[in-house]
């Protein structure tokens, strides 16, 4: 009878709409205060209208939800998500309904998840946000990438070594395959970005250094050069937004950091001066520690992939103390990719070895969206990820003390009472 009751909230999200809900009797964290407060909390077309300490009377036509002290949080956020890199290899060069077959799983896990928002570090198309906005496909708020710029020969160049080039041999340059688009020169890269901006990208994602899943480019290898850099950066900064960027090496945040780059992706390999750059620039590492250590296991890795992530895996508690250290906002993110979605909520109790649960749930709300708020103008969401008058009711009520024991997250489906996201419900147990 329950499945009946989420599957109809999933499927027609009209029913599920009401004049407001009034959630009662609970235990608010904000997002941001480690302490947790007792309250109330009214929503009203989509956004949270009043939160009281006092009791609120429910206007008219409102729903009233008894909360029965739960705890209450903001929707989480994941910083570096992707929906479309999950086809597994034994598949090989699926086609596209497949990758958006999967992709529609994806999604479904994420919000199911309590994940209401994701920015997809690349390889989702715009029109994936659009569907789930429509209300077609259960998922998240999407902020897109699109496909990720990168060199020739870079971390998103993943033909084959004897593959012709695109642009070189063919005559346009852009890769058919939408995750990733080779740009050399600073017109392509101007040419790509303001590309990805038409289609509805709400950040540039640039290739800025060697990686692990690709098979020619080393990781101590620069990507692009300064002036590429600063052309993705002027056709992103036009526009009101940023450029994110992959990178391991200090050479090559550095570089990045230096010509404009507002946030890292990854970051592993950095040393004590290159973050003190990193913190006197105010921009973002966003990390991720699951699928590092899981990526051994991905069926089919191959050698040379082994060997590199061997390399970056060793920086990684110096880069967690190295955040600490100098207070680098970090938010919260998992690239997880090749089918590893599954382990999506691991990366709540694998930060919980280095922070506090108040200080992971601190980065999966406020903390990520104080990032995704650097779209600017391209957000057109409002605000959201802390619980607060004015903000959008991205709320998830809990069962257990996720502030004590964080590993209440690693089961949504029994202990995510409620999911609602913009104000709609989407899950309730209640
Ligand atoms: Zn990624």
């Amino acid at each position: 009878m329950q499945k009946i009751v989420l599957l109809v909230a999933w499927c027609l999200p009209s029913l599920a709409l009401a004049d407001g809900y009034l959630i009662e009797n609970v235990r608010i964290f904000n997002g941001v205060d480690p302490e947790l407060t007792a309250g109330h909390v009214l929503v009203e077309d989509g956004v949270i209208t009043t939160v009281s300490e006092d009791v609120i009377e429910a206007p008219d036509g409102a729903t009233v939800i008894d909360g029965a002290n739960r705890v209450l949080t903001p929707g989480f956020i994941d910083l570096h998500a992707h929906l479309t890199m999950h086809v597994p290899s034994k598949l090989g060069d699926a086609h596209a309904t497949v990758v958006g077959a999967i992709a529609n799983d994806v999604a479904r896990q994420y919000l199911d998840s309590g994940f209401t928002t994701i920015r997809d570090a690349g390889g989702t198309d715009p029109d994936i946000a659009r569907a789930i906005e429509a209300g077609i496909v259960h998922g998240p708020r999407v902020f897109p990438s699109a496909a990720i710029l990168s060199q020739t020969g870079g971390h998103g160049d993943w033909r084959h070594s004897s593959a012709p080039h695109p642009s070189l041999e063919a005559g346009s340059p852009y890769m058919g395959a939408d995750q990733a688009v080779l740009v050399d020169g600073v017109d392509q890269h101007l040419a790509a970005a303001r590309e990805n901006l038409r289609r509805g990208a709400t950040q540039i994602k640039i290739m800025g250094g060697g990686g692990v899943m690709s098979d020619y480019d080393p990781i101590d290898s620069l990507q692009p050069s300064p002036e590429e850099i600063r052309a993705a950066v002027q056709a992103a900064s036009d526009w009101g937004t940023y450029v994110l960027a992959h990178a391991y090496t200090s050479e090559a945040v550095r570089r990045l950091v230096e010509n404009g780059v507002r946030c890292i992706e990854h970051g592993l390999l950095i040393d004590d001066a290159t973050a003190k750059l990193v913190k006197q620039n105010d921009v973002v590492i966003s990390t991720q520690l699951v699928i590092f250590r899981e990526l051994a296991n991905l069926p089919g890795i191959s050698e040379t992939n082994l060997e590199k992530l061997a390399v970056v895996l060793e920086g990684q508690e110096n880069l967690i103390r190295l955040i600490k250290k100098y207070d680098i906002t970090t938010g919260f993110s998992t690239d997880l990719i090749g089918g590893m979605y599954p382990m999506l909520t691991r990366e709540f109790t694998e930060r919980a070895l280095y922070w506090t649960p108040a200080e992971v749930l601190a980065q999966a709300t406020s903390e990520s969206a104080q990032v995704i708020r650097m779209s600017g103008k391209r957000n057109r969401f409002g605000n959201f990820g802390e619980i607060r008058e004015g903000w959008v009711a991205d709320l998830l009520l809990i069962n257990g003390e996720p502030l004590d024991d964080i590993s209440v997250l690693r089961d949504p489906g029994r202990n995510l009472a409620l999911i609602m996201k913009a104000g709609e419900i989407v899950k309730s147990q209640l």
